[in-house]
């Protein structure tokens, strides 16, 4: 199983990524906790992304590119499988991560799209920067990112759904709600996977499926 997830900051990519990699025991890419990982031990690319992470701005393409076809290069070594998550955030990264997994014959199967509003999210980010005190966590960089995502990464979005690999999770519910119907969809496209030919894959849009799913009331679940 191999999973991009696209999700707005505070969505839950984190929590859920670590999910589905536990799920299907596969590695979880996270750029963004590679990233501070390296700003924390002070490496020499840690003292060059510091200041972009702390304002909440994108670090160079390359930077990112490399780190991901590192990460994808020892997922084919472990079996084969991945949870990418925190890239692509632009069209730019999309197309360029695209290449790089097709040519070590790795693309995603899917695109997993976290959807939630503004509000919702503002709030679940200033609740972590009580607990985590990450430097990007004040309200105006929240500000700053949020902006961002809408920017750059949603219109990402059609390019999936045009691929026919985007499938839509409502990730207002609090976090164990959301990860059953994240998992549920992917274990239901399994098969698909196994037997690509047996049907044509069309997009999904799970958003409408709450009740199906077991929904509950307003989301309580930690962002990630
Ligand atoms: P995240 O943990 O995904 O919210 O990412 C935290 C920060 O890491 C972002 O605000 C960016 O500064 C940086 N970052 C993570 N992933 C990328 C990426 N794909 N491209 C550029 N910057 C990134």
């Amino acid at each position: 199983m191999r999973v991009l997830m696209i999700a707005p900051p505070g969505a839950g990519k984190g929590t859920q990524g670590a999910l589905i990699a536990a799920h299907f025991n596969i590695p979880h890419i996270a750029t963004g906790e590679l990233l501070r990982d390296h700003v924390a031990r002070r490496t020499a690319l840690g003292q060059a992304v510091q200041a972009y992470l702390d304002r909440g701005e994108l670090v160079p393409d390359q930077i990112v590119l490399d780190m991901t076809r590192e990460a994808i290069i020892a997922a084919k070594a472990a079996g084969g499988g991945y949870v990418l998550d925190g890239i692509p955030r632009t069209m730019a990264q999309a197309r360029a991560a695209y290449e790089i997994a097709s040519e070590l014959g790795m693309t995603a199967d899917v695109a997993l799209h976290l959807q939630a509003d503004d509000a919702e999210l503002t709030r679940r980010l200033l609740a972590r920067a009580a607990l985590e005190h990450r430097s990007d966590d004040t309200a105006q960089v929240i500000a700053q990112r949020l902006a961002l995502y809408h920017e750059v990464t949603a219109p990402i979005l059609a390019w999936y759904r045009d691929r026919g690999i985007l499938v839509c999770v409502d990730a207002m519910r609090a976090a164990p709600d959301v990860g059953r119907e994240i998992l549920a969809a992917l274990e239901a496209m399994r098969p698909v996977l196994d037997h690509p030919s047996a049907q044509e894959r069309l997009p999904l849009d799970l958003t409408g499926l709450g009740e199906a799913f077991g929904a509950t009331g307003p989301a309580t679940g930690t962002p990630g």
